[in-house]
């Protein structure tokens, strides 16, 4: 795309400095075309406003002021999975994840003659405040899955889903997607974890919003194995939720404050342990936090070992620890000679979530891991390169694309008979186990590490 004509003088006016932004990145794609065909959004519209290389040419066409921003426009970058298939095959490197979170942003900061013509380009407010509100508080979150377990535990789920109460509603969908909770763990979590036996390090784990809901299971397993590897755990109880959200929406000042917390609540503890790694068990946290551009400033002091006279005040700079998905921490953890993993004795079909694909790069750690368990004949799903649907709040909001996403995905798994399918993310994990649920399928969805949990002998998970 051509480079535009703005003045260079931004620095007062936050929408000319994403106008300049997304020109100049959209400036690096010369139309070539290679990453139409995996685009998930093309694939089912084969419209070329829903690809990538026209979205591009869309945001550049808007960034200059020749294209007006309407819901025309909105429509057609709303329809952006956020997958980043198309980053992962582009030869020319360009970052179309950064480009489809400013052109979220610029829309989600019209400019007030726009927001008066366009109704279609406002963000809804509710949404802005679940998501600032609900999602960024840790603590309501946490007050949520007592509040889930009586759903459910009352009847009143039952009666909810078999009523048709919610009728075609986003809440339907929402609702059909509420995994069971099956204990009422306590609302708070301990600062630390500690190993079992000889120890072998000291390890920091991100909680996420969704996760400390919807999949403690898996967040139990992750304490589990990694305190009997020899690992010790943190928990700050300072984290909060990743801020991928409310990027992926545009709302960069919510995303910016929840990465500030986050960094503080993890630099804090590094200052006085050392941490090796930070662990993430969802690949989009995962994703979210490994471009967090505030992380390469945290810079870790440490004393320097005592050679000769000591005056106390000699220090070394580090880099942070890094933020690792648990698949990839565990593979080259240590310990693995003092545990015993049972056989299991089937197919585990691995699902490769387009953040653990295409950002953090890191789906090969999945498959490592399960090959551990005796037996286990571990074989990817065809159609990984393709997202389910998911995609955060896309399947809420994107609902004929996500379907039909998630139908592909069902397919796959009918044709691959296995047990088990092993994901690495929440969100898709949720998503795909609703489309199995839906469509008769009793093959269940579970995260590697709670696989590895479970053959380790995790009492809880039997
Ligand atoms: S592959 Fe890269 S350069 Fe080619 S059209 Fe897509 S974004 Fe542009
Ligand atoms: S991020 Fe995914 S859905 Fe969006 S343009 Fe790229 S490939 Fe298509």
């Amino acid at each position: 795309m051509k480079p535009v004509d703005l003045p260079s003088d931004f620095s007062s006016d936050p929408l000319l400095r994403l106008r300049r932004e997304i020109s100049d990145e959209a400036s690096q794609c010369v139309a070539c075309g290679l990453c139409v065909p995996h685009c998930p959004s093309y694939r089912v519209t084969l419209s070329e406003a829903d690809s990538p290389r026209g979205r591009i040419a869309l945001m550049s066409g808007v960034a200059a002021g020749c294209i007006p921003m309407n819901a025309r426009f909105a429509l057609h970058m709303d329809r952006c999975l956020t997958c980043r298939a198309c980053e992962a095959v582009c030869p020319n490197h360009v970052r179309f994840g950064q480009l489809i979170d400013d052109a979220r942003e610029m829309i989600s900061s019209p400019p007030l003659e726009v927001r008066r013509n366009n109704p279609g380009v406002r963000v809804s407010r509710f949404r802005k405040w679940v998501e600032r509100e609900l999602i960024a508080q840790p603590s309501r979150i946490d007050a949520l899955r007592p509040l889930l377990r009586f759903y459910q535990r009352s009847g009143l789920q039952e009666w909810v889903r078999k009523s048709g109460l919610l009728g075609k509603t986003k809440l339907a969908l929402l609702e059909a997607q509420v995994p069971f909770i099956d204990k009422p763990r306590s609302s708070s979590w301990s600062p630390v974890y500690p190993a079992v036996g000889k120890p072998r390090g000291e390890v920091g784990l991100f909680l996420g919003c969704v996760a400390r809901v919807a999949d403690v299971t898996t967040l139990d397993a992750t304490l589990f194995v990694l305190n009997q590897l020899g690992y010790t755990v943190h928990v700050p109880s300072a984290q909060t939720c990743c801020g991928a959200l409310h990027r992926h929406r545009g709302d960069a000042d919510a995303a910016e404050q929840l990465e500030r917390q986050n960094v503080q609540a993890f630099a804090g503890l590094d200052a006085g342990l050392d941490l090796g790694a930070i662990i993430t068990t969802a690949s989009g946290c995962g994703a979210q936090l490994s471009e967090y551009s505030s992380f390469p400033d945290w810079q870790r002091t440490t004393r320097a070992p005592a050679v000769g006279p000591q005056t106390g005040s000699e220090t070394t700079k580090r880099s942070p620890p890094k933020f690792l998905d648990i698949s990839e921490f565990l593979a080259g953890a240590e310990g693995w000679e003092d545990v015993r993993l049972q056989p299991l004795p089937y197919k585990i079909l691995v699902h490769e979530p387009c953040t653990l694909r295409n950002v953090l790069r890191a789906s090969a750690y999945a498959y490592k891991l399960l090959e551990r368990i005796p037996q286990a004949q571990v074989v990817p799903l065809a159609g990984n390169d393709q997202c389910c649907g998911a995609a955060g709040t896309y399947f809420l909001d994107q609902t004929e694309i996500s379907a039909a996403l998630l139908e592909d995905k069902v397919t796959a798994l009918k044709a691959g008979q296995a047990c088990y399918l092993a994901t690495s993310n929440v969100g898709c994990a949720l998503h795909i186990a609703t489309g199995l649920r839906q469509a008769g399928l009793g093959i269940e969805v579970i995260h590697p590490v709670t696989l590895i949990a479970r053959q380790m002998g995790m009492q809880s998970l039997k």
